[in-house]
């Protein structure tokens, strides 16, 4: 399928692994030039390569911690004008309730909440201008059902939810959408990190704890940065103009409930 953005450009935000980069990849190979981001150089570099390669597209790359202010003026410097943002950043740590103060939630907002609204207001208004434009943010499956032990990121995500459910109607008519897409346990790094943590607190492999998180998926596996990735692609499609402010979930079927 055509989707129609081939010569567009797009911001794609903590894109070297993981979910991002697969968003990275899919949108490349639709023809969209690309400004990708992380904090690690080499790994940037690397996955911003293999897009050239394979795809033929433009690639620009910033390092940078893209929840700091100079992070944010770093990307967006690189990313004037384009047609197309993809937020996404490091998701916060796990805990209890009562291990968390004032200063880990500000750093949870942070992150997870004001950076992608402060990039939607920088860069929307361009889109606007245009007449058209793409916003996807990575969020989680926890805005729906949520991850007791990840109460910043419930808290975060929740907000930014709350503000893309407005805005997104707000911009609407000038022919911007806005959407969320929300992982499940995709087969990354971070659910990697994740499983090694259970494995060590039960003592037992960390093969054992991915498969005893797996057999609680109904599709009994974790899903990948290539369908996570498609998915965003055709979001930011020509054909994805009608989808508004939804809460898209990628979950295998994890979260149970009927709607
Ligand atoms: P990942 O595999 O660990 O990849 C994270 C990517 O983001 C890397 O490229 C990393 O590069 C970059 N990054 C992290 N923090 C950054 C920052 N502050 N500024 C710029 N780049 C940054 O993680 P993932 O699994 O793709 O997860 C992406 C997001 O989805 C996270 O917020 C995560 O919490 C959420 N999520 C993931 C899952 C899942 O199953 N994978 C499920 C629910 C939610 P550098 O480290 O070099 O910066």
């Amino acid at each position: 399928m055509d989707l129609g953005i081939s010569g567009k450009r797009a911001l794609v935000c903590a894109s070297s692994k993981g979910l991002g980069l697969g968003c990275a990849r899919a949108l490349a190979e639709a023809g969209v030039d690309l400004v990708m981001n992380a904090r690690g150089a080499d790994a940037l570099e690397s996955a911003a390569q293999s897009i050239r390669d394979d795809f033929g597209v433009d690639v620009v790359n910033v390092v940078a911690d893209v929840t700091t202010p100079e992070g944010q003026g770093a990307v967006l410097k690189a990313a004037q004008g384009v047609d197309i943002l993809v937020t996404n950043a490091g998701g916060p740590p796990p805990g209890l309730w009562s291990d968390w103060e004032r200063e880990d939630f500000i750093q949870a907002l942070d992150a997870n909440m004001l950076t992608p609204i402060a990039l939607m207001k920088a860069l929307l208004p361009g889109m606007i201008d245009k007449g058209w434009g793409r916003v996807v943010n990575i969020t989680s499956q926890s805005v729906k059902a949520p991850i007791p032990a990840l109460g910043l990121s419930n808290s975060a995500r929740t907000g930014l939810t709350g503000y893309v459910a407005g805005t997104s109607r707000q911009v609407a008519q000038h022919g911007v959408t806005i959407n969320n897409l929300l992982p499940g346990n995709h087969d990354t790094d971070r659910i990697a990190s994740l499983d090694s943590t259970v494995a060590q607190q039960q003592g037992i492999g960390r093969d054992e704890a991915r498969a005893a998180r797996e057999a609680t998926i109904p599709v009994h596996r974790y899903g990948t940065a290539e369908e996570f990735g498609a998915t965003c692609a055709f979001l930011c499609s020509q054909y994805a103009g009608y989808i508004v402010g939804q809460n898209i979930l990628l979950d295998g079927g994890g979260v149970n409930s009927t709607m």
